[in-house]
């Protein structure tokens, strides 16, 4: 039988392994950060109303520049921005792919602070480009010092800052942005997949956007606005930096059928984003009930909870899944990942791990291993 290594393979992608969380049917999936809650029934049928009414026209190519939808985005950010402040794709790992194609490729570097986001360096690759690590503090912060001093050390042509990050929860404040932008010489990524389960009335990088041409803003529809399955990211940044991905980007890269379910999920924003607190709600529980079961959660400003103090996590793993639990391991030692879900699913997975007993090293243990050296390779989070 052919396998990949027999293919002449590009030599930069031979060895590498694909994206591939897990996608097991289960009663309790908590593994890749989704927004657990269905859509409500009214939004779905307005949804499909306007699907069925684009599907009349897919004879013809769709608006190339989905200029609706860019307008769309910017009335739902807000913060001033107009549809040229505006770039979407399917989804935002296709947005990131956008900007490492035109501001990436061979000869250039993309760097991010581990842990992160695991497509970061896999994106990196698909683009030719070379993908750098940099170090964090303890408990897995970025303070501006440390962010600062690495982009001068690394030097990198791209920087990503992911706020919350994936996988540890931790939000970055905006000096640590601010003085990241100060110190790179070049793009200035940050990702706010999950900016919308941050606490009420904490402020984004788009207001970081004026006067900044080289700071660019990716978001998500595929978390707080439950529209994993439909494959919608978007980004904000100047319009010259929205220019550059027209050089990149498939021509009609967003269908029309997207489109029209994109702009139909945001014409009831609202209401698709009513649970984000009831999440948030259920984060809040997680840490206090995890600490309280003599585990080490992390502070998040996200949807899921990274918690340490875990002896085993794979056997932790497989003992939850065993009970109908799908959690996520994310690579660092002594440490799992979970989505805060429903508040019934939240109970079945705090239910599940109370009953595998308590954790051997206790609440007060002396920090895990991965905590004191924060540039560990990243594990395989979504
Ligand atoms: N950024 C981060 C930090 C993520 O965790 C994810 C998805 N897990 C993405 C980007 C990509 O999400 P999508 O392509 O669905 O927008």
């Amino acid at each position: 039988m052919t396998s990949l290594s027999d293919l002449p393979i590009r030599d930069d992608l031979r060895g590498k392994s694909p994206y591939g969380a897990p996608q097991k049917v289960v009663p309790v999936a908590l593994n890749v950060n989704e927004n657990t809650h269905p859509i409500p029934e009214d939004v779905a049928t307005d949804i499909v109303e306007r699907v069925a009414h684009a599907v009349l026209g897919v004879n013809r190519y769709p608006d190339r520049e989905f200029t609706e939808l860019r307008e769309s985005l910017a009335r739902y950010l807000g913060h001033g921005l107009t549809a040229e402040n505006l770039w979407a794709a399917n989804g935002s790992n296709e947005v990131i792919q956008q900007i490492l194609q035109a501001f990436g490729g061979p000869g250039r570097s993309l760097l991010g602070f581990a842990p992160t986001y695991s497509m970061y360096p896999l994106l990196a690759a698909g683009a030719g480009t070379a993908y750098l690590s940099g170090r964090r503090d303890a408990e897995f912060e970025l303070s501006p010092e440390t962010a600062a001093a690495e982009i001068r050390r690394l030097d990198p042509d791209i920087v990503i800052l992911c706020s919350p990050n994936n996988p540890t929860g931790t939000p970055l404040s905006l000096e640590t942005i601010e003085a990241a932008y100060d110190a790179a010489r070049g793009m200035v990524v940050v990702d706010e997949a999950y900016a919308e389960f941050m606490p009420e009335g904490e402020p984004s990088a788009l207001t970081l956007l004026p006067g900044r041409p080289r700071l660019l803003v990716s978001r998500t529809m595929s978390k707080a606005f439950a529209f994993a399955g439909a494959r919608v990211g978007y980004l904000a940044a100047d319009p010259a930096a929205v220019d550059a991905l027209r050089l990149v980007r498939l021509p009609y890269h967003l269908s029309a059928l997207t489109q029209a379910a994109a702009l139909g999920a945001l014409a009831h924003s609202e209401e698709m984003l009513a649970m984000v607190g009831e999440i948030r709600d259920q984060r809040d529980r997680i840490v206090t009930e995890l600490a309280g079961l003599g585990y080490r959660p992390h502070r998040s400003g996200s949807n899921f909870v990274l918690f340490g103090g875990v002896a085993d996590p794979q056997a932790t793993f497989e003992a939850l899944l065993e009970q109908g639990v799908l959690i996520r391991d994310v690579g660092i030692p002594n440490h799992l990942r979970v989505t805060a879900g429903t508040e019934a699913e939240t109970t079945a997975f705090l239910t599940a791990l109370a009953s595998l007993g308590r954790p051997a090293s206790g609440a007060n243990a002396a920090p895990d291993a991965a905590e004191s050296a924060t540039d560990q390779p990243v594990g395989s989070q979504s």
